[in-house]
């Protein structure tokens, strides 16, 4: 198995983990990366995992729904009520679970289908990893 990675910085959104017990349950921002690790075990014709300057459809994903997005938990009900009320000051994003280790998750369940969709299933994504500004980090492998 041959991979390659593609690293996208300084990423600006919010979040927060309503069942915190400290600050984390407020909404805060951090400045997030976002590192993909592709693989396959038969490269294309150039010989790479995958074109780099082919990747633009998942720059595109994470401008249109991160870039200054407020993420917020599935079941966090205090979302729900503020998106009612003030839906015009948050571009939201709703998923499972927005801490680094649910995102890095949550990233893969996507990016590794439109991957996979874009080079006939040669390639794939085998692991994602989420800063957390330049501190903190999760790491999701299937
Ligand atoms: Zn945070």
């Amino acid at each position: 198995m041959l991979t390659c990675k593609k690293t996208y910085r300084d990423i600006p959104f919010a979040h927060r983990q309503h069942r915190h017990d400290g600050h984390c349950a407020l909404i805060h921002g951090h400045n997030w990366g976002i590192t993909l690790t592709f693989a396959c075990t038969e490269t294309d014709s150039n010989g790479f995992v995958v074109d780099f300057g082919k990747l633009k459809y998942l720059k595109a994903w994470i401008n249109e729904h991160l870039d200054h997005a407020c993420l917020f938990n599935a079941d966090d009900t205090e979302a729900e009520h503020l998106l009612c009320n003030a839906g015009h000051l948050f571009k939201a994003y709703i998923l499972p679970n927005s801490a680094c280790e649910g995102i890095a998750q949550h990233l893969h369940g996507i990016f590794d289908q439109m991957v996979r969709a874009e080079t006939n299933n040669r390639a794939w994504i085998t692991e994602i990893e989420i800063n957390e500004d330049s501190k903190n980090s999760a790491t999701y492998r299937p």
